[in-house]
């Protein structure tokens, strides 16, 4: 009997909201990347990298169960052991726990942390919003509950975007309050937006129960009406949260930054406490780059010692995004690299091992071995924007030398093998 064609076929695409990143974006991620690791070095931030997956529990405990990431947007699968993990969805909770577990509170305090890495979430795609992003985020935890060190995220933050050139940076700065004063202030707001329930949209009637304060978050058309005379925040805080909020505005106004209080801001992971800020490039409607605030009670919910932190994260490609609509220039990188040509069968032979002697000497090498014609050798060194190249034939083994070419200037000379890394070094 003829054996029946499978139907199913290999979908030849990646999973929805992730994507590639190619040569064509290197520029841009190598950019960023290279700024990053400058200045997590000049601002004293040690580099972590924590597992891809961590368990559900984790960010569960750590976050209301109606907060959106864990209601809608994690990538939760049980293993063959049956275990319970996600995929990172984001890194504040994740650094918390490798806080907690590398008992870094015995280490010198507060402990300033950084990250570079891929994050997880089932969103809703659209511009600017992925499944896979990355970020990069600067978390100082331990010591005291000092208003500078909440100063000092957004200045290392701020600083990153100044150094890539971003346009237009805004900063958007609220506090939200402690476990003392915020109580009084939700069930303010609950009064207030209890007149109204009839008229909410359906997820602001569950956030009225479940989490008020996101009340203010709403984007939803139909509810914007009735956040222009909810309580504000800022006049409910109690004196300790009010002190804390002034001084970090006051280190912000000495460092020049500039900022815009928005009493509406709240965030949508809901571990901060006090101080919680957004960072945008542009106007009305822009999308945040950046996002953070202080956790005081986050390493405590997640089973560690009561431990005052802060911090903040930056998303990459919204980064890279953003340099791309502003047109931001990036300075030509210079190409340290030779091309290496043969002619003939001869010459092939030995271009392997003369190739590698130049890489054993850090000499980049780029070659097409594989094909024949001077020409199209030629063609691909031009393509690779590659101007000094190599060129043996068989003439040139007998003799021992090869010909060096600058393609800009047309002009080349034979040398010697035996001083070819020198010779290369030399032009450049
Ligand atoms: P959050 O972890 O939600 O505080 O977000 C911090 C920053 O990460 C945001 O300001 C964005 O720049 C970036 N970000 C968050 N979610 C996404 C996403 N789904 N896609 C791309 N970037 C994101």
């Amino acid at each position: 009997m003829a054996k029946k064609k499978s139907s199913r076929k290999i979908i030849i695409q990646s999973p929805k909201g992730m994507r590639d990143i190619l040569a064509g974006d290197r520029s841009w991620w190598d950019k960023i990347t290279k700024v990053f690791s400058e200045l997590k070095d000049i601002y004293n931030f040690d580099l972590i990298e924590t597992p891809v997956l961590e368990y559900a529990k984790l960010f569960e405990t750590a976050m209301n169960k109606e907060t959106d990431l864990i209601s809608k947007e994690m990538y939760t699968f049980k293993t063959k052991g049956g275990d319970f993990l996600v995929l990172r969805p984001e890194g504040t909770v994740t650094t918390a726990r490798a806080y907690i577990e590398n008992n870094l509170s015995h280490k010198g305090q507060p402990q300033r942390l950084c990250y570079f890495e891929p994050m997880f979430r089932h969103e809703n795609t659209q511009a600017g919003r992925y499944r896979e992003f990355h970020q990069m985020g600067f978390e100082i935890l331990g010591g005291a509950n000092d208003s500078i060190y909440d100063a000092e995220v957004i200045q290392v933050i701020y600083r990153l975007l100044q150094e890539l050139k971003i346009k237009n940076i805004v900063l958007k700065i609220n506090s939200i309050g402690c476990r003392n004063c915020r109580p009084n202030y939700e069930r303010r707001l609950k009064a207030y937006y209890s007149k109204y329930e009839r008229e909410l949209c359906a997820d602001c009637k569950k956030r009225l129960e479940t989490n008020p304060l996101r009340l203010l978050d709403c984007k939803n058309e139909s509810c914007q009406p009735f956040k222009k005379n909810a309580p504000n925040i800022l006049d409910k805080l109690c004196s300790s949260c009010s002190s804390h909020f002034k001084s970090v505005l006051e280190y912000l106004e000495e460092l020049g930054i500039e900022y815009t209080l928005d009493s509406q801001l709240v965030r949508g992971l809901d571990y901060y406490d006090r101080t919680v800020f957004e960072i945008f490039s542009g106007g009305e409607g822009a999308i945040a780059l950046a996002g953070g605030g202080r956790y005081d009670y986050l390493a405590e919910k997640i089973g560690g010692k009561p431990t005052p932190a802060v911090g903040g994260a930056i998303g990459v490609e919204r980064i890279v995004d953003a340099m791309k609509a502003q047109e931001i220039i990036l300075e030509p990188k210079e190409i340290k690299k030779v091309f290496f040509i043969h002619i003939g069968e001869v010459a092939k032979k030995k271009s392997l091992k003369i190739i590698e002697e130049l890489r054993k000497k850090k000499i980049a090498v780029a070659e097409d071995l594989g094909r024949e014609s001077l020409k199209s050798q030629l063609k691909l060194a031009n393509k690779k924007g590659i101007h000094l190249v190599l060129i043996l034939g068989q003439k040139e083994v007998y003799e021992e030398s090869i010909i060096i070419r600058n393609l800009k200037t047309s002009i080349q000379e034979s040398i010697p093998l035996s001083k070819l890394t020198d010779s290369v070094k030399k032009y450049f």
